[in-house]
């Protein structure tokens, strides 16, 4: 699948900051982006254990739904002596009511008797064609967590990751530093070297 300026892409997300932060990664690209709350499209349910699977859940739903091309995006945060929790789950673990500090508070408790606070944010990011044809990247940023939550920018987990060879939180740096390393940034640069050939 290949893409060229002024073409439509639906953002498969109900999620602010992400849909906010995927604008951002393909306004150069000149991609008119729609988001699946402006389509008013349903959220799909995530029923899958992998961010692969959920992805691509949700890709498929706003493609079928739209009849446009779409993109969905599946991620979160694994912390590895927690065997890759909270992981497909992190949106859940901050309940209905979408509380990070509760989420964040939860993972610090059962990582606290952990030495080893090591931690990644994944990304997979699912493009399908409106005929369903589905295609996938899959992106990482590794580092720790770290406690008590500092910063106020981002969303999600930010305030408790620190990217390797860095010292502020997610939280803490700007938006452009942020997609100079993130998981999403990392993904991304896989979907644009295979679906953008003019650049
Ligand atoms: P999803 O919408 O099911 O993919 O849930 C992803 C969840 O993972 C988000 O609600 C956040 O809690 C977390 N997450 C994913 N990406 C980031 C990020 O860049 N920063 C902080 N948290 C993130």
């Amino acid at each position: 699948m290949t893409f060229k300026r002024g073409d439509r892409l639906v953002i498969a997300s109900h999620n602010k900051g992400k849909v906010s932060e995927i604008q951002d990664l393909l306004l150069p690209y000149g991609i008119e982006c729609v988001s699946a709350h402006d389509l008013n499209l349903t959220e799909a349910e995530e029923t899958g254990t992998t961010f692969v699977e959920n992805a691509i859940i949700k890709a498929k739903s706003a493609a079928s739904e739209s009849g446009l091309y779409s993109l969905a995006d599946d991620s979160g945060f694994a912390v590895k002596a927690l065997n890759g929790d909270p992981g497909v789950y992190s949106a859940r673990w901050a309940g209905p009511d979408r509380d990070f500090d509760m989420a964040m508070r939860l993972v610090h408790e059962k990582l606290e008797d952990h030495a080893d606070k090591s931690a990644s944010f994944i990304c997979v990011l699912a493009l399908c064609a409106p005929d369903g044809n589905v295609q996938t990247f899959e992106g990482r940023v590794d580092g720790q967590m770290v406690w008590p939550p500092r910063g106020d920018k981002g969303f999600g987990y930010d305030p408790v990751f620190i990217a390797h060879g860095h010292d502020k939180t997610f939280a803490e740096i700007d938006p452009a530093q942020k997609h100079a390393v993130s998981h999403r940034a990392d993904a991304f640069q896989k979907f644009i070297a295979a679906c953008f050939p003019d650049g």
